[in-house]
């Protein structure tokens, strides 16, 4: 396997686990205008490796938005469900590293804390039919967040070893996200911040799998009018297709941009890639407002 290498590769990666909306607009224009602005290239992966929570019809929903928001992705998109045998492989070369072991704990057997006590690490069981654990060491973990500041966890101390590979045999988003970031070439991750505690997981596992450090830039999250963040989870609206022009001004003033011109959404995105300023992006994890 060979990375692509490139000085700013930039990317947008939903999963479809239900239709894009607001937040997800802010994510696709922030990574795709940074990446841009910086002469970089921007692609687009569908993170579909969770088969039973795909909603209906949302990745064809997704690829209809990426249309009539008229993004430009610079390779094919690709789909991680196409992409479970490379998953395999890292797996096979954490397994000769001894860095996972099979895990037959349920979740009733790991307590109300959370935290992964080793409880199978030194059982030597088979890897068939099992959860596969990554096994993670007492050390802090540092990076510095364009957005969100200096962070630092200790994933011994506040997750313990976390799973790769379900037991129904699923792959887990660290694991392809780690894969897939280094074999696309990503050097930029533009993403919402909840996502911001996964990230020291992320980065550990492709420092033990030899993989170049990203940067990271967690942006806040678009807030309904009761305080939730906007998802699925409570109902956040579908982008509506019809709407793209005024969505992808409401998506630039959200992230603190100047305004641009109602346009073809081709062309507003220019020009926000022209003026984009992304000292003016809010920072903190949160923005209110009267988003859907
Ligand atoms: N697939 C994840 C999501 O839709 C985002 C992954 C990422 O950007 O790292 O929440």
């Amino acid at each position: 396997m060979s990375e692509i290498v490139a000085a700013y590769t930039g990317r947008f990666a939903p999963s479809p686990t239900g239709p894009l909306h607001f937040g997800s607009l802010m994510t696709a224009v922030a990574s795709y205008c940074e990446a841009k602005a910086q002469h970089g290239r921007w692609l687009v992966r569908i993170e579909d490796t969770d088969i039973p929570r795909i909603y209906p019809n949302s990745i064809e929903h997704i690829l209809t938005c990426l249309d009539a928001f008229e993004f430009e992705w610079d390779a094919p998109i690709i789909f991680q469900q196409q992409r479970l045998d490379l998953y395999q492989q890292v797996l096979d070369q954490l397994a000769e590293l001894q860095l996972i072991y099979a895990c037959q704990c349920t979740r009733k057997m790991l307590g109300s804390n959370h935290i992964y006590a080793g409880t199978c690490q030194n059982l030597a069981l088979p890897f068939d039919d099992q959860a596969i654990r990554f096994k993670v060491n007492d050390q802090v973990i540092g990076f510095e967040d364009a957005l969100q500041g200096q962070q630092c966890s200790n994933l011994a101390v506040e997750l313990g070893d976390f799973v790769l590979k379900r037991r129904d045999g699923i792959i887990n988003y660290q694991l392809a996200v780690v894969v897939d970031d280094f074999l696309q070439g990503i050097t930029h991750v533009v993403r919402g911040a909840d996502l911001l505690d996964n990230t020291a997981r992320q980065i550990y596992l492709g420092q033990q799998l030899g993989y170049p450090r990203l940067d990271y830039m967690h942006l806040p999250l678009a807030m309904n009018d009761q305080g939730q963040k906007l998802s699925k989870q409570n109902l956040a609206h579908a982008l509506e297709i019809q709407y793209a022009p005024l969505l992808l001004q409401q998506a630039l003033n959200a992230l603190g941009q100047a305004a641009v011109e109602q346009d073809r959404p081709r062309s507003m995105l220019a020009q926000a890639i022209a003026q984009w300023d992304r000292t003016r992006i809010p920072t903190g994890t949160q923005i209110k407002g009267i988003f859907q």
